[in-house]
């Protein structure tokens, strides 16, 4: 079926290792503490906004009380979630340069229960340059996001294709990272400097950040070449690589136009399942409750 990669557990995988079981995870009794995962490669067109709506949406699914953090002036992520994000007043921008907002009076609902939204538009490109001179500018998304850390289970922040200050403050506000890689021949160019950035981040600013994994993105199962590269991801990357990996499939774009997740527009395709396996295998994995 396309878009779909399926294999039973035990059976070899898409990325050629024996493919473990995954359990449904039993539901939460409580909520919060969230762990907070930035979703991060400095290439564009990874599969990084793709895979914060649906990788959230699929935990929400569980049960999970997710909030998603926009964190890209194009504002993809919000607009995916069906907001009109020229007509917003108040976006994450506000929140990062100004005093006296709180964050619950930005967050929105989507139409996906427990699934929440902290949108962004294009007025967050201005944040770069004003935060420069600010104190403890690499800390300051840390700050925003204190006020709600108890009222989700997990917080996913959608990073913007670059490594500048906005993507160190999600770092620095992050306990693990996931790096969306896409299958194709470059992927792995540029994935050394992000390494790179990250462990300096653990470093010099949040001791705590973890790798929480590596996510093959639109992988073809009938060509040759999307399977080397994933088997020369996991070569490379070894268990970090997760077992699942996202097909390509025109459900994503379609689910995007109808600014949904996939989850719900096309809730029984291959491409819904490979979300919710990966939200079992993050869990799994101990990278969310
Ligand atoms: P990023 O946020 O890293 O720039 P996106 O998630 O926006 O990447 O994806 C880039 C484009 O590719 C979007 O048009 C999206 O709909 C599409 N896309 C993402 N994942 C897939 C996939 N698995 N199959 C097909 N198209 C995809
Ligand atoms: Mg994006």
């Amino acid at each position: 079926m396309p878009g779909t990669e399926t294999a039973g557990a035990g059976q070899l995988g898409p990325t050629g290792r024996p493919l473990p079981d995954f359990p449904e995870p039993p539901p939460l009794r409580g909520h919060g503490p969230a762990r907070v995962i930035a979703m991060c490669n400095q290439k564009g067109g990874v599969g990084k906004t793709t895979s914060t709506i649906n990788l959230g949406a699929a935990l929400a699914e569980y049960g999970r009380k997710v909030l998603l953090v926009d964190f890209d002036p194009q504002g993809a992520l919000s607009v995916g979630l069906g907001i009109r994000t020229h007509e917003l007043e108040t976006t994450i921008y506000n929140l990062l340069v100004e005093r006296g907002h709180d964050i619950r009076d930005i967050v929105q609902r989507t139409r996906t229960e427990n699934l929440d939204l902290v949108p962004a538009n294009i007025d967050l490109s201005a944040a770069e340059v004003q935060l420069v001179g600010e104190v403890a500018r690499e800390q300051i998304l840390s700050r925003v996001l204190r006020p709600v850390l108890e009222d989700y289970d997990v917080i996913l922040i959608d990073c913007q294709p670059s490594l500048g200050l906005l993507t160190v403050n999600a770092l620095t506000a992050a306990h693990g990272v996931i790096i969306p890689l896409e299958c194709e021949f470059f992927a792995m160019r540029g994935v050394a400097l992000l390494i790179d950035t990250i462990d300096k981040i653990t470093d010099r600013l949040n001791p705590g950040l973890h790798m929480d994994g590596i996510l093959a993105t639109m992988y073809d199962g009938r060509t040759l070449h999307s399977k080397e590269v994933v088997r020369s991801v996991v070569d490379h990357f070894g268990d970090q690589v997760f077992h699942t990996v996202i097909s390509r499939t025109v459900k994503f774009p379609d689910a995007t136009l109808a600014a949904e997740p996939i989850t719900s527009y096309a809730s029984t395709h291959g491409a819904a399942e490979a979300y919710r396996q990966l939200a079992r295998e993050l869990i799994a994995r101990g990278g969310a409750a």
